[in-house]
């Protein structure tokens, strides 16, 4: 930062006051507007509500010439419009929604404008390059950066023609931003975008207030009422199919006497944007929504969000759960999980092609360690997203009570040994028959009797043979067939022979025992 030798950063500061009306900046804002005062470009990773757009919108108050800003969605455009003009920026928006083309266009070659939005799609043509040439060009800001990335959750193929603008006016900074990219995604940004490794400016996921739990599903109304008992307030509930949505909602409805709503693609528009603003105006209201829910939703004092199902990695789970307690106060974020989610997320890799499958089963490998882990939640996520956090938080569920752990080597052999000597087509309620030495008609006219795994896991060793197959699944090395049963996957020939130690987490013992068997 040039602080001391004082220019850009001191006037940048005054016009932080001036126009934005803000009396410091936040985070790593100064470091990026700085890099960008400076002319050199910068990748700026930070969560939703840090202060991205500032970081562009300054600087393109400040720097001779326009700022383009790429930018994904029009509906987004039209906000960070609105926001913009009110501080009085001039500034305005290229797409398919607007009428007024000439004017703007006429407004850009005058160099009237300091800001202008335009959808990748149209970036990317020839006119737009040659519009370009017209005026002075301060900054290229490229909002939602991880769609340039194959690799990030949401990739965009427009965003990868972007490059050929960019170099062709290889003077101008560039400024790509992004609120969710994990380690790949942002080396990736990096190349794609031609910005150099020391313009990666990376700050602030901790979510202090947000206490996180991973607790396995065995009843998820049981286990969500009791949450909503624990925590009053907003709360969101995400869950995997409309069907659920419904079907969850009405239970809730039923069992708390709470308002509880609903929200999936597949409700009338006009209830749909009702029950939104229900939810945005209410004080102890819970939606529940599929994952269509809560892109864009401003409401500061959600006190839970919680996940029936396994979200589709650790991006998502982050960018899902900060939904909860933005206004700062204590809030809690609990996921549900099955290892009947990892079997099925596993199961569709098989329809993927190759270079996809593996970055879908490395993304699933992510998310099962965070759950498996017996330690800190948080310093799972934090490094997840490039941070050197601490080793405990002391607000998670493992740093409260920190779990058990088990060396499960042993069992994990005799486990998977069972399933293949089965032939890798039966489920898990057979294969612990098998190995505790039950008897019923399917085992004996099978002849499972007879194998030499049969009733070779007794006592205290037997309880452990459920969570040690869900950790498995999780991990990959027992995977769901198409009818429903079990076979082996991933390190599980290695397991077998010994090579890899299993280890798992034996989940605190609960007192009540209602609801076994509704694992939906
Ligand atoms: P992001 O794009 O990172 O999600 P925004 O740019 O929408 O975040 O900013 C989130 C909120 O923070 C906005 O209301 C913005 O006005 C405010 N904000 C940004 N920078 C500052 C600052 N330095 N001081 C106070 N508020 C700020
Ligand atoms: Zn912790």
């Amino acid at each position: 930062l040039r602080d001391a030798s004082g220019a850009p950063l001191e006037t940048a500061r005054a016009t932080l006051r001036s126009v934005f009306g803000f009396d410091a900046f936040r985070g790593r804002q100064a470091e990026v507007v700085s890099r960008i005062l400076d002319g050199q470009s910068a990748l700026a990773v930070m969560p939703t509500g840090a202060g991205k757009s500032l970081t562009y919108q300054l600087p393109a108050t400040m720097l001779e010439g326009t700022c383009i800003v790429i930018s994904p969605l029009i509906a987004l455009m039209h906000d960070q419009l609105r926001s913009a003009r009110a501080n009085g920026i001039s500034a305005a928006t290229l797409t398919s929604a607007d009428a007024d083309w000439r004017e703007t266009m006429d407004a850009f070659r005058a160099g009237e404008l300091d800001l202008l939005y335009v959808a990748p799609e149209r970036a990317t043509q020839p006119q737009f390059c040659d519009l370009l040439t017209a005026a002075p060009i301060a900054l290229f800001a490229i909002d939602e950066a991880h769609c340039v990335s194959e690799w990030g959750h949401d990739f965009r193929p427009d965003y990868r023609q972007l490059r050929p603008l960019l170099d062709r006016f290889d003077q101008v900074p560039r400024l790509a931003l992004t609120a969710t990219a994990d380690r790949r995604t942002r080396q990736d940004i990096l190349e794609q975008l031609g910005i150099p490794q020391e313009g990666l400016v990376l700050a602030g996921f901790d979510r202090p207030n947000i206490r996180y739990q991973v607790t396995h599903r065995d009843s998820p109304v049981r286990q969500l009422v009791d949450l909503m008992n624990e925590q009053p307030g907003p709360g969101i509930v995400y869950a995997p199919t409309r069907r659920k949505v419904e079907d969850i909602a009405a239970k809730l409805a039923a069992e708390t006497g709470r308002p509880v709503l609903p929200y999936h693609a597949g409700l009338e528009p006009g209830v749909r944007a009702a029950n939104q603003a229900a939810f945005v105006a209410s004080e102890d209201m819970v939606i529940v929504a599929t994952i269509a829910f809560g892109m864009g939703i401003d409401k500061p004092d959600v006190r839970f969000v919680a996940h029936v199902g396994i979200p589709k990695s650790i991006e998502a789970y982050y960018q899902e759960t900060g939904r909860a307690g933005r206004d700062g106060d204590p809030a809690r974020a609990v996921m549900y999980w099955g290892a009947g989610d990892f079997a099925q997320a596993r199961q569709r890799l098989g329809d993927m092609p190759e270079q996809r499958r593996n970055d879908e089963r490395a993304r699933l490998d992510m998310l099962a360690s965070l759950i498996e882990t017996p330690h800190c939640r948080r310093a799972v996520l934090l490094r997840h997203f490039g941070e050197d956090p601490p080793k405990t938080c002391g607000n998670c569920d493992n740093c409260l009570s920190p779990p058990e752990v088990t060396d499960a080597t042993e069992t994990a052999r005799k486990l998977l040994s069972a399933v293949y000597r089965t032939g890798q087509s039966f489920g898990f309620g057979h294969i612990q028959k098998v190995l505790t030495g039950s008897v019923d008609d399917r085992i004996e006219g099978r002849g499972h009797d007879q194998l030499s795994v049969f009733g070779i896991v007794a006592g205290e060793e037997a309880a452990m043979l459920q969570p040690l197959s869900r950790a498995l699944q999780a991990r990959g090395a027992l995977v769901a067939t198409e009818h429903g049963g079990l076979a082996l996957g991933g390190e599980a020939p290695a397991i077998l022979k010994g090579e890899i130690p299993v280890e798992i987490v034996i989940p605190p013992k609960r007192s009540k025992g209602r609801g076994r068997g509704n694992s939906a």
